[in-house]
């Protein structure tokens, strides 16, 4: 059986990000650039002012209270700008072109309106007062954003910024999700004998959406052969199929036998737990992952192993959650045999992460799995973790 550490290599080699196309800018956040974006204009594009206040020549604004004409006003965006003429000044707005002559702003604050369109400045002037020289944020031609960036706020201003409305990324995968279970009603809806409700389909395809995918197939398949081959081809041309539940030996898990018939199964077991049965393979250029049917073995195979395919997809870099050292606060129990990954809480103090293990870790314990912040990794071969020790653990948020 494979462990968490080749099982997640071996996606990971077989995942590759989805091919780029050009978006929409304001489609692209959080998206991965897969072009390096020079800027064809220099940012600002030209000398403005930063200030709201007057235009002047430096020279003749030595002294406190020089008093000088306004020859004129120049809002920002105004078409034509008036040259500065010697012995005058120009009012001029925030973000104004600064007018010929001028090389110098006296911000209103520091300035007197006199009656009769005269002004007299408080302060003396110095060459480039309050004046953006233009490219003093970004010169034409230079690199303002490097292929594999994550499109931040910011990057996408800086996008618009220098004139571009859309940009290459890869773009956001298409995730196609299949619940299986004869058991399984939609909430909403009252439970007769046997039934439960299907919280995979929403928990898993939450976890898509915050992983940045696109849910575009929320279905249920019943524990049978023709079901679930009806369904499984409605998800055709997928990017990435996730199913949940009948992975294991049961007497109706099928899933595997369906996908086999369609895709390659690469391996379908993993040595964990919670989340043993685990299959992984391909189906065309579809990635497909049949997740057990435990709801927190699904939303902790996720975590583990679909988060980080997706995020390659994405073209990410880094595909895992942060991986801390913390101490625990309270001892865990553990059966040894496989790799655990316990639902804990971490908090973090002065630098410092503590962890502590939820108690009812069992993998159908979905309360217990919603107070977790955290993932904490139990070796194989130990039975206990004492308090005070520090172990690996996954920060989920
Ligand atoms: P299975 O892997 O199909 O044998 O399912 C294992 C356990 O998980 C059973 O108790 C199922 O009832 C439960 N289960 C399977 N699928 C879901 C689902 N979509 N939502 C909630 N529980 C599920
Ligand atoms: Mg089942």
């Amino acid at each position: 059986m494979l462990t968490y550490d080749e099982a997640l290599a071996r996606i990971l080699a077989q995942v590759t990000p989805l091919p780029a196309a050009e978006t929409r800018l304001e489609h692209a956040l959080g998206l991965v650039l897969s072009e390096t974006i020079v800027s064809p204009i220099d940012l600002p594009p030209f000398a403005n002012s930063s200030m709201d206040g007057f235009a002047v020549r430096a020279a003749e604004v030595q002294s406190p209270s020089t008093t000088l004409p306004i020859a004129g006003d120049i809002p920002a965006g105004a078409l034509s700008i008036p040259a500065l003429r010697p012995g005058t000044t120009l009012r001029i707005m925030t973000g104004a072109p600064m007018p010929e002559g001028a090389d110098a702003v006296i911000p209103v604050e520091e300035t007197q309106v006199q009656p009769g369109g005269s002004v007299t400045f408080l302060t003396a002037a110095a060459l480039g007062d309050c004046v953006r020289p233009a490219g003093e944020d970004v010169i034409a031609g230079s690199v303002v954003l490097t292929a594999g960036t994550r499109l931040r706020p910011a990057a996408i201003g800086l996008c618009a910024a220098v004139g571009r409305s859309t940009v290459r990324v890869s773009p956001r995968p298409r995730v196609a999700i299949i619940s299986t279970g004869d058991e399984l009603v939609p909430p909403g809806q009252a439970l007769k004998q046997g039934q439960i409700y299907n919280s995979n389909l929403y928990s898993l395809a939450a976890q898509v959406e915050e992983a940045g995918g696109i849910v575009t197939h929320r279905l249920l398949a019943f524990d049978t052969p023709e079901s679930l081959r009806e369904v499984f081809d409605q998800c055709a041309g997928a990017d990435l199929l996730l199913t949940s539940g009948g992975v294991s030996v049961g007497d109706f898990d099928y899933v595997k036998a369906v996908f086999a018939e369609r895709g390659t199964v690469d391996f379908w077991r993993v040595a964990i737990r919670p989340g043993k049965p685990l299959a992984f393979g391909h189906w065309g250029d579809t990635v497909f992952f049949g997740l057990p049917g435990n709801p927190v073995s699904s939303l902790v195979t996720f975590e583990l192993f679909v988060r980080p395919a997706l995020r390659r997809l994405l073209g990410h870099s880094d595909t895992s959650r942060p991986l801390i050292s913390a101490h625990l606060s309270e001892e865990a129990h553990h059966n040894p045999g496989r790799q655990s990954f316990l639902r804990a809480v971490a908090v973090q103090n002065a630098g410092e992460y503590t962890v502590r293990p939820l108690p009812r870790q069992g993998s159908g314990m979905l309360g217990a799995a919603a107070e977790a912040n955290a993932l904490l990794i139990v070796p194989a071969d130990l039975s206990v973790l004492l308090a005070g020790t520090t172990a690996d653990v996954l920060l989920l948020d």
